[in-house]
């Protein structure tokens, strides 16, 4: 597949990335931000919303620093395997795709992946068979195929596997952009719009990922579901959390199941806010089921996700006692 034309531009710092997104926005040029490029080089050669500009931050220094406690957005998921980081995050970031894709793949890249589905990601051609859908309608109005007549929303799944690691281990996302830099928990930083997936404000991008100093205390497990062991995106994901001895610590979180990675604090607080045994641990992941609302759009069908989701929380819980 061939790469459609863009002009790619490479910042060789963090002011001169603001201060390109800021001109490309005054002039009405429509860009994207690329890191290790494994998302969107692949969804640019199948013509899925290209841009005519492509900022890199790949060439600016410092930006892939790893510490327990901080990691730059450049930072490559292999390099977190084997790293002074949290084990669950070194372990997740090992779960991603395959060892070859670990090495160009981002964190950045990886909490601001775009949202996937099996009626987006194909080819132009395959799409214009089926008249396209609005996430990429091509100027047809096409509705949703999964969910039609929901007007613009489109629900796309989020098949990340570290963001709900980080949330689970308290981290928050530092945001820079022409107007400045700002900080959210990384439970705050998506939107559930498969289109328009988190916070990000045009211009802005994920500079880094802060942890807070009691985070290395916590103890969790990641549990994935994937069709191959080897290199599959994520069907259903729960991580879970707690600092030993304090079970109000206690943090459980989805990926894969919607279109955003999502913390369970409702159903924690009202299920196990005091502790938990395994009938309570069996009924949060009874909650958590019904929470959750998968569509048709994976590799798995959404009810069988849904029932693998009670398993795989209580498999979590299990690994943490
Ligand atoms: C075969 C295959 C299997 C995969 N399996 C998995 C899997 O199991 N689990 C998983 O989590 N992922 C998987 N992926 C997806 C992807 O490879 C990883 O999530 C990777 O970490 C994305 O990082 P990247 O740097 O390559 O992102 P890019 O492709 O560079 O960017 C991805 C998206 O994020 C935006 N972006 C990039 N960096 C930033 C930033 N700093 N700030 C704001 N926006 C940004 C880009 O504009 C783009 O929309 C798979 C991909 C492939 C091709
Ligand atoms: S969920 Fe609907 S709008 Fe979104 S990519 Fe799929 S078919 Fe398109």
């Amino acid at each position: 597949m061939l790469m459609p034309p863009f002009i790619l531009h490479h910042p060789s710092t963090v002011e001169e990335a603001c201060k390109i997104s800021a001109e490309l926005i005054k002039k009405g040029e429509d860009f994207d931000w690329v890191s290790g490029g494994t998302d969107l080089l692949a969804n640019y050669k199948w013509r899925i919303n290209t841009k005519p500009h492509v900022i890199s931050l790949s060439n600016i220094p410092g930006i892939d620093s790893v510490s327990n406690l901080e990691i730059g957005c450049m930072a490559r998921l292999s390099s977190l395997e084997g790293s002074n980081v949290h084990p669950m995050i070194a372990e997740a970031a090992g779960k991603v795709a395959s060892s070859l894709i670990r090495k160009s793949a981002t964190l950045g890249g990886n909490l601001c992946l775009d949202t996937r589905c099996f009626w987006y990601n194909q080819s132009e051609d395959w799409r214009r068979s089926i008249d396209w859908c609005h996430k990429a309608d091509c100027g047809t109005g096409s509705d949703c195929r999964v969910i039609p007549n929901q007007n613009t929303l489109c629900v796309a799944t989020y098949q990340g596997d570290i963001a709900p690691v980080l949330m689970v281990l308290g981290a928050s996302v530092h945001l820079i952009g022409p107007n400045g830099e700002r900080v959210m928990p990384l439970s705050e930083f998506y939107q559930l719009d498969g289109m328009k997936k988190n916070v990000l404000e045009k211009g802005e991008f994920l500079l880094k990922v802060t942890l807070p100093k009691d985070s290395m205390k916590r103890i969790g497990s990641y549990q994935k579901l994937r069709v191959r062991d080897s290199w599959d995106f994520p069907e259903a994901g729960v991580a879970v959390s707690w600092l030993e001895g304090d079970k109000g610590s206690i943090k459980v979180a989805t990926t894969a199941l919607e279109s955003i990675p999502r913390e369970h604090k409702e159903e924690v607080s009202q299920i196990i806010a005091e502790g938990w045994d395994d009938k309570s641990v069996k009924a949060l992941a009874g909650a958590i089921r019904k929470s959750v609302k998968p569509v048709n759009n994976t590799a798995l069908p959404p009810n069988y996700r849904r029932s693998v989701v009670q398993v795989l929380v209580k498999r979590a819980f299990s690994q943490i006692k």
